[in-house]
């Protein structure tokens, strides 16, 4: 298996300045609240890994939101050795504040002296929107097309669910942009849309499907979801960084340190504060483990096939709408089983 174009993904903190009543973190952030602050043995792992040449981007985000944690977000991004691709996940609500375009600031400056590309994602949702406010929003949207009025700056998206598609685009062109813009939506893919302002300024968005995780909300909904990422990278969906060219592994980094292949494990492999990781040691892993192998290089509608052999595996497979969270539900429901049924 030709592993490349891996994904980096920090959670770096579960706490969050909304506190959604519909959020899956809310019971953890109660119970255990975590903010990851990088030890000297972190900063050699992060970048060990980010500057491997196979590394294809690295993705800040949070159980939470990680601009409550800023501190170790600049101490991540100057862990960079250059020419790479980051994203930074937030609700949005900090651009609302008046340290915003000080924090914007300096996250251009650290941009261009390492000469990395940034993103900044934005959530865009009803759920989202309801929470932070529609006054709010537009706020949000006014201060980005402000701050990269005259040249474009750092790169702001959005976020959506694919359900809600339709109506977030005309929310988004009724009540967000001003009245008189010129609006058009330039469709990139199923997932995927450009608004375009005036011809020349351009909001992208990326839609992703709802997670349900409690019952069927639309049957099938998880062989669609599949089906228009296959359509988008034009081969089998399979665990795994998915890319046009090889996949990557995705390494996943949540606020304790732990390090997880995200989807294929529910178990840590290691901890970026106490054990020495590189993407070589993470190579072998998967390489020796015939589970991992199996769930990086097969197809998963064909795995999907035999997995459904076993009855309370297809009640998982036909009632939660996302790969990666159906093969936590079945790893969890029954370990033994679940690699028997990966391994034929
Ligand atoms: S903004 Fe996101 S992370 Fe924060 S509480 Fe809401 S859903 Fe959870």
């Amino acid at each position: 298996m030709d592993l490349d174009n891996h994904l980096l993904y920090i959670d770096i903190t579960n706490k969050c300045n909304l506190n959604c009543e519909f959020c899956m973190y809310k019971e953890e952030r109660r119970k255990n609240p975590l903010g990851l602050k990088l030890n000297t043995l972190a900063k050699i792992n992060i970048s060990n890994i980010l500057n491997h040449p196979k590394t294809e981007r690295l993705i800040i985000s949070g159980e939470g939101e990680p601009f409550n944690n800023l501190s170790s977000i600049f101490d991540i991004l100057k862990l960079s050795k250059g020419n790479k691709k980051i994203q930074i996940i937030s609700n949005g609500l900090w651009l609302v504040s008046k340290k915003s375009n000080s924090i914007l600031d300096r996250l251009n400056s650290l941009k261009v002296e390492k000469n990395d590309e940034y993103q900044i994602r934005i959530s865009c949702d009803t759920f989202h929107i309801d929470k932070i406010g529609e006054n709010n929003y537009k706020k949000i949207i006014g201060n980005i097309l402000n701050y990269n009025k005259n040249i474009r700056k750092i790169e702001i998206c959005f976020r959506g669910i694919l359900e809600e598609k339709e109506k977030i685009l005309v929310m988004i062109k009724n009540k967000f942009l001003n009245k008189g813009d010129n609006i058009e939506f330039k469709e990139i893919s199923e997932l995927e849309v450009d608004v375009i302002i005036n011809s020349n300024i351009k909001l992208n968005f990326i839609f992703k499907n709802l997670i349900d995780l409690e019952n069927i909300k639309k049957q099938n909904s998880l062989n669609k979801y599949i089906d228009s990422l296959e359509n988008i990278y034009h081969k089998p969906f399979t665990l795994g960084h998915l890319k046009k060219d090889n996949n990557g592994m995705d390494i996943t980094i949540k606020p304790n340190g732990d390090l997880y292949f995200y989807g294929a494990e529910i178990y840590p492999i290691f901890n970026i504060l106490e054990d020495n990781i590189t993407i070589k040691k993470l190579e072998r892993i998967i390489e020796n483990n015939l589970i991992l192998k199996q769930l990086y290089s097969t197809s998963f509608n064909k795995l999907i096939k035999s997995l459904k052999k076993y009855k309370p595996f297809e009640k998982i497979i036909n009632s939660i709408n996302n790969p990666y969270w159906v093969v936590k539900k079945m790893y969890s429901f029954n370990k033994n089983k679940f690699e028997d049924l990966i391994k034929c």
